[in-house]
């Protein structure tokens, strides 16, 4: 299969275009390198079959042109990273609503089959857990910037949804719930990388909060994995699956094992959200993925525990500095 990986330098694209290329398929990667790296993709460059086109999905012209010669689209461009979404909100909006509508409507146009990757923010606020891909969204203001990256995420997975249900382009919706590992970057919020930075630089955990809020931290490779099979599955068109590990840790539980791992000098500083974010800004206190659809159609289960997946960033980290 010829994939277009919109998306493809980011730290998650990269590794799909690389699973991609080593199961002999070919592979374009799209990306304008606002959060992407060059350095992600480096490696597969020369690569029989890869292909990388620098530019942005907001560019019709080249979507329309590529879209066209592929058989599949995995589409991941996107502004992420709450930091990012509430520094810039503007440009965190258009990227990820226009952006998406001009790669399903090219999508439509060609006929090709596309995978959108949203989000665990869809659920807002909801500390049920685990989630259910059918629960309630529970959201603040719209004028509290973080909710856009919900919003704008809600929009691509109904716009997706209904170009399958009204104009039959055959699309996937896929919620990620924390992936991490080597190669994402802590430069738009990210705390696993964060974390494992400071402490192997000896430096304080920055601690948002209370630290009482938990995540579910799954390993990239465990997603890319799973994205692939699941395009390959008929029954998968039309629907949304949660994707995630079930391992619940507190981000104040997770600075201590990064400090008791790297056996860092480290102290947990604790900030307030207002500081670390902005003024009132609203934390998911629980983010906790019911995975049974997923498993049910295609056997899924994250292989990576979380201990193996921080040794394998901090690993990755030491390698880098
Ligand atoms: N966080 C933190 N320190 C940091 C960065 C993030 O305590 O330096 C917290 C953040 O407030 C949130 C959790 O870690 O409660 C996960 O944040 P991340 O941005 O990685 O993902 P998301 O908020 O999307 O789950």
């Amino acid at each position: 299969m010829n994939a277009l990986i919109t998306g493809g330098a980011g730290f998650i694209g990269s590794f799909l275009a690389e699973t991609l290329l080593s199961c002999n398929h070919s592979v374009t990667v799209l990306d304008d390198l606002s959060t992407g790296r060059l350095e992600n993709v480096r490696h597969l460059e020369g690569r029989p079959g890869f292909e990388l086109v620098i530019g942005t999905i907001l560019n019709e012209h080249l979507v329309d042109k590529l879209v066209e010669r592929c058989d599949i689209i995995f589409h991941l461009a996107a502004a992420v990273g709450v930091e990012l979404i509430v520094k810039k909100p503007v440009e965190s909006l258009t990227t990820n609503i226009k952006g998406s509508e001009i790669v399903l409507d090219m999508a439509y146009r060609y006929r090709k089959k596309i995978l959108i990757t949203s989000t665990s923010e869809i659920y807002g606020k909801n500390v049920n857990g685990p989630l259910k891909e059918d629960n309630d969204r529970i959201l603040g203001s719209p004028l509290k910037t973080r909710w856009s990256y919900s919003t704008a995420k809600a929009v691509d997975e109904m716009l997706a949804y209904v170009y399958w249900k009204e104009k039959g382009v055959p699309s996937v919706i896929v919620r990620l719930f924390n992936t991490v590992g080597p190669r994402q970057t802590g430069a738009y919020g990210m705390v696993m990388p964060r974390f494992i930075s400071q402490a192997i630089d000896n430096k304080p955990i920055t601690v948002y909060g209370s630290g009482k809020q938990s995540r579910c931290f799954i390993h990239v490779k465990d997603v890319v994995d799973t994205l692939i099979r699941l395009v390959d599955e008929p029954k998968a068109v039309g629907e949304v699956f949660n994707i995630g590990s079930q391992e619940e840790i507190t981000i104040e539980q997770l600075a201590k094992e990064i400090i008791k791992i790297t056996k860092s000098s480290s102290k947990i500083e604790y900030i307030p959200y207002h500081t670390a974010y902005e003024e009132g800004f609203e934390d998911m206190q629980r983010r906790v993925p019911d995975t049974t659809k997923i498993n049910k159609l295609i056997g899924f289960k994250a292989k990576y525990t979380l201990a193996e997946i921080i040794k394998d960033i901090i690993n990755y980290t030491k390698s880098e500095k």
